[in-house]
């Protein structure tokens, strides 16, 4: 590897890091309604504040031991673990996404539009936290970067405000649609409207194929695990599953190999006939 190929997986392990710890702050804060810059962080035991020293992320954490540098409490497990989560999906995306991106042409302003791709990839790490713990996604995250993806689609590049709108109607029409028939089948609301709005979002910003390809992919696990749990007898048949962290993974497979599985499915189907 070239001194610059490793400065540029350095500064994107490093990002994802220094995002992730703010993930963190989204994921206590959002549901609680309460401001995400103010206070700074705090031990929630005895409210000492968290020094600059005591918030590197992962290292932090191992350095005390896992324990407030105050009353000694065990910090949850979950803050390391996210930012190494988001540190390690940087990684993928710089590979995967950014280094591809740097092999083509571009102007100044499709680096806005690429740069808001990748933050809704990593956006997801909270949205799934959040919906896994408290069954809602924060119209703060969808409908800013919907309206941020229809906005920038307005600069020339790979999506236009066309298949912007298209992809909102694609990804937020047919889960309503999903949810819809989920009434009707089984009496009850089975889709939030959050789910909704996030499809929308994910639409805008990346078009009606990948939106329509992360349903797919999202159901197909949502499906698969939710029952396999059920079965399993590790959650409870009445508890709801949260859609937005199996949409999450849809999305993530659909960016990365989407068309690879489309193009597979299609030659295998092809050799049945
Ligand atoms: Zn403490």
């Amino acid at each position: 590897m070239t001194p610059s190929i490793l400065f540029q997986a350095f500064s994107f392990l490093a990002g994802g890091l220094i995002l992730g710890s703010f993930f963190n702050v989204l994921i206590h804060r959002l549901p609680k309604g309460e401001s995400i810059l103010f206070p700074g962080s705090h031990c929630p035991q005895c409210k000492r504040p968290v020094r600059a020293y005591e918030n590197i992320p992962v290292l932090s954490y191992l350095l005390l031991g896992g324990r407030c540098a105050g009353c000694k409490k065990k910090i949850s497990i979950q803050y390391p673990l996210i930012e190494g989560a988001t540190g390690c999906l940087s990684l993928v995306i710089w590979y995967f996404i950014f280094q591809p991106y740097l092999s083509e042409n571009h102007q100044w302003w499709a680096h806005l539009f690429l740069a808001l791709q990748i933050l809704s990839l990593l956006i997801l790490i909270p949205v799934s936290l959040i919906d896994y713990y408290h069954y809602i996604i924060p119209d703060s995250i969808s409908l800013s970067g919907l309206v941020l993806g229809l906005v920038f689609s307005f600069l020339p590049g790979d999506i236009s405000p066309l298949e912007s709108g298209i992809g909102i109607l694609a990804g937020g029409g047919t889960l309503y649609l999903l949810g819809k028939v989920g009434e009707l089948l089984f009496k009850k609301e089975s889709m939030g409207g959050g789910d909704v709005k996030l499809m929308a979002f994910i639409g805008a910003v990346w078009g009606w194929k990948i939106a329509l390809t992360s349903i797919i992919f999202g159901s197909f696990f949502g499906a698969l695990l939710g029952i396999s749990l059920i079965i399993a007898r590790i959650i409870p048949k009445d508890r709801p599953i949260p859609f937005g962290p199996y949409l999450g993974l849809g999305f993530w497979l659909s960016v990365l190999y989407g068309e690879e599985i489309i193009r597979g499915y299609f030659a295998f189907v092809e050799q049945l006939f």
